[in-house]
């Protein structure tokens, strides 16, 4: 892969992960290693692992969701590019719209910027609908705001009509990372 231009400072970004083909925990696991290698992502927190009702075409298995919150030094456009090499990677498949995946990585938060480009609109255009990625999103960013409609996920969530099916899975399946623990540490004095 190549080298990714940096920018100046870190931005606190949050990502929505899916798969509902084949090892769903370990597509979502290892993807998410890869992408903190290749993206430099720190301070990564994970969400707990949600089993939710597919979205749109219903007839295909349940997804495994999760949100992972982090620290990027990478543009919003390079970050999305890793983000699509590491899907094909871990085995994701060209398919219609809604239908079933190995793995999905969706930017849904980077920062409070509001991006519209071909290829990227960010604050994800349907995360405050879906209560398969807020759910997990308040695990790890109850707190942070979505700039367009001037709320943060706590509150998104709230005021959130989808009735889906999200169920809790399992735990989150990495622990945070070291640098995530020191600075809990520190913290906490
Ligand atoms: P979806 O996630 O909508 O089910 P895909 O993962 O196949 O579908 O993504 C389709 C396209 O959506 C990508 O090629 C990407 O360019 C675009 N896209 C636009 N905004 C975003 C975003 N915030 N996160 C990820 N992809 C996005
Ligand atoms: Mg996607």
């Amino acid at each position: 892969m190549n080298k990714a231009a940096r920018r100046d400072g870190d931005v606190d970004i949050l990502l929505g992960f899916g798969s509902n083909l084949g090892d769903r925990r370990a597509a979502l696991a290892g993807s998410l290693r890869r992408l903190e290698q290749v993206a430099h992502l720190r301070r990564v927190r994970c969400s707990r692992l949600y089993a939710t009702a597919p979205y749109g075409v219903e007839d295909q298995p349940d997804f495994l969701n999760m949100a992972v919150r982090a620290q990027c030094a990478l543009p919003a456009d390079e970050l999305l590019r890793l983000c699509k090499t590491i899907e094909k990677e871990f085995g994701r498949r060209p398919r219609e719209r809604w239908h079933a995946r190995e793995i999905d990585i969706d930017i849904l938060l980077y920062g409070r910027e509001q991006i519209n480009t071909a290829v990227l609109t960010v604050p994800h255009p349907q995360m405050h609908l879906r209560r398969f990625v807020l759910l997990p999103a308040a695990d790890v960013a109850a707190d942070m705001v979505h700039t367009g409609r001037d709320a943060d996920v706590a509150r998104l969530l709230e005021l959130c009509g989808d009735a889906g099916r999200v169920d809790v899975y399992d735990a989150a399946p990495c622990p945070p990372d070291s640098d995530h623990q020191a600075t809990v540490a520190r913290e906490r004095g």
